[in-house]
């Protein structure tokens, strides 16, 4: 394959600055990783956290971006499975030790030296970029596009924080209804479970997107939901939201902080948490979570809303994300 010797990327040099449209060097595989086209990749609230400065000591400059749909153009010396030609997605999680006492009892998102795309390594704001070969996924023909994007960490996470809840629990509560919600909900629904929406107040858009795919109730964080449900999701970051789920949810219930990053926790009376109730967060993924959701996800099939950007108009991108003004997922996208 003819490969040009340099790209474009969009690049973070500084933190609360906006990305720099750059044009740089074709970045080289490693032994174990694979040369990527990038296709379509997705912008996602915790580009923005790093963007903003909340999460700390990301590689400078950086090619932010950890949804990547993209094709393989070439492989290191010691690549395997994947092939040229083929279409993956690379996920956030871009490399963990194997090594460490959380990878040795299989809970390798917690790994103490792993590598994340986008943030300690450059990801997918670009046209091209590199990912270890053993970290990326296989994509069905679907996906093979901009609508696959929003799967590699929304639908990852989203699906992650669902799979923590207690089987039987049947009423969940989705707390922020954007781009995770928006996936969960197709494959809660599909297996069986009532979804109560709940959104910024006022955001009347996102509460009706809910009730169009398929909620059964819709309303903004602070009302009351018409009964008690059985465990809670929050996507949004903001803390305030964590006494206000354990008051929703009944006896024995879970609440799920999907986040990254959160707003601080106000205290609370410890009532609300009496009869068992639990909160829980949920860090990276593994393996193991990406291959169950990707296999899941086709078979629903779980249907992306997505609005596209050209690559150099991720600041514009970021900024709608940041203004709630994105129902579904923002994707930037290469011609
Ligand atoms: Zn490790
Ligand atoms: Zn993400």
């Amino acid at each position: 394959m003819n490969l040009p010797d340099t790209m474009h990327a969009m690049v973070l040099e500084e933190v609360r600055q906006p990305l720099v449209y750059k044009t740089l060097p074709l970045p080289s595989p490693l032994s174990d990783q694979v040369l990527v086209k990038v296709i379509a990749c997705g912008v996602c609230r915790t580009d923005l956290h790093i963007v903003d400065g909340e999460l700390q000591h990301p590689k400078l400059p950086l090619v932010p971006g950890h949804e990547i749909v993209g094709m393989v153009v070439k492989g290191g010396e010691k690549v395997t499975r994947l092939i040229e030609g083929d279409i993956i997605g690379i996920p956030w999680m871009a490399h963990t030790c194997g090594e460490c006492k959380y990878c040795q009892r299989d809970q390798e998102n917690l790994c103490e030296n792993a590598v994340f795309t986008g943030y300690t390594i450059d990801g997918g704001y670009a046209e091209y970029t590199v990912a270890y070969e053993q970290y990326c996924f296989p994509l069905a023909s679907m996906y093979a596009n901009a609508s696959g994007a929003p799967l590699l960490c929304a639908g990852l996470i989203g699906y992650r924080s669902y799979s923590m809840i207690n089987k039987a629990a049947e009423k969940i509560g989705i707390y922020g209804f954007g781009a995770a919600a928006h996936i969960l909900i197709q494959i809660a629904i599909y297996q069986g479970k009532k979804i109560f929406a709940f959104t910024r107040e006022g955001d009347t858009g996102a509460q009706e997107f809910a009730m169009k795919l398929g909620a059964v109730w819709a309303g903004n964080s602070l009302q009351i939901p018409p009964q008690k449900l059985d465990a809670a999701i929050i996507f949004a970051p903001a803390g305030n939201l964590v006494p206000k789920a354990l008051m929703d949810i009944d006896k024995g219930g879970i609440v799920v902080c999907g986040g990254i990053h959160m707003s601080d926790i106000p205290s609370f009376p410890y009532r609300i948490l009496w009869e068992e109730r639990m909160i829980r967060s949920v860090a990276n993924l593994t393996r193991k979570d990406g291959e169950e959701f990707l296999n899941i996800a086709p078979k629903v099939p779980v249907k992306t809303q997505t609005q596209l950007f050209p690559l150099s108009n991720a600041n514009e991108a970021l900024e709608n994300l940041r203004s709630g003004k994105i129902h579904g997922a923002a994707v930037l996208i290469n011609k």
